[in-house]
């Protein structure tokens, strides 16, 4: 975010003021293995990455828990199974998304049952996400700004 944003009112923020840039953003591919999404979540340290399609197109999410709940066998956990299953038999297709000129008011709305929201444009193309930590330090900010004036 650049220091202009610093002194604009909420009322005039949009979600691509607030957003992380698509090409900042860790992702993985619709037919990548459980094993490479996997991998990609524990070294990026994310709990759940977008899905995107061939064309770089918004397809869904991926998380750990739906990986881990994949091969959570009755006695052990079958990690053999990771490299036979593809990311799109198991991702969350049901997200909620948003567009970059939605208002700051839409991306809070958003951000209060998901940690990150996805962005893309009308033609479904990824744009990258609106996190809940993003949201909040610039809510932060404002307030601040309005109680010290
Ligand atoms: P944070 O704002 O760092 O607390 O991130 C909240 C969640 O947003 C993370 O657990 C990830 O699921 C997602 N996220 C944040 N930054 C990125 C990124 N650069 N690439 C992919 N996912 C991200």
């Amino acid at each position: 975010m650049n220091t202009m944003q610093e002194g604009k009112p909420l009322t005039d923020m949009y979600v691509a003021d607030l957003m992380i840039a698509a090409e900042k953003v860790a992702h993985v591919q619709l037919n990548n293995s459980l094993e490479h999404a996997l991998l990609v979540l524990v070294k990026s340290g994310y709990s759940a990455v977008p899905v995107l399609d061939m064309s770089y197109k918004l397809v869904g999410t991926i998380g750990k828990t739906v990986i881990l709940n994949q091969i959570l066998g009755l006695e052990r956990i079958e990690v053999e199974k990771l490299s036979d299953i593809a990311v799109h038999e198991v991702m969350n297709t049901d997200i909620p998304h948003l567009k970059k000129e939605d208002p700051f008011t839409d991306g809070l709305k958003a951000v209060i049952n998901a940690p990150f929201v996805c962005v893309s444009d009308s033609e479904g193309y990824f744009d990258g996400i609106l996190t809940r930590r993003a949201l909040l330090k610039q809510l932060q900010r404002n307030l601040y700004k309005t109680n010290n004036n």
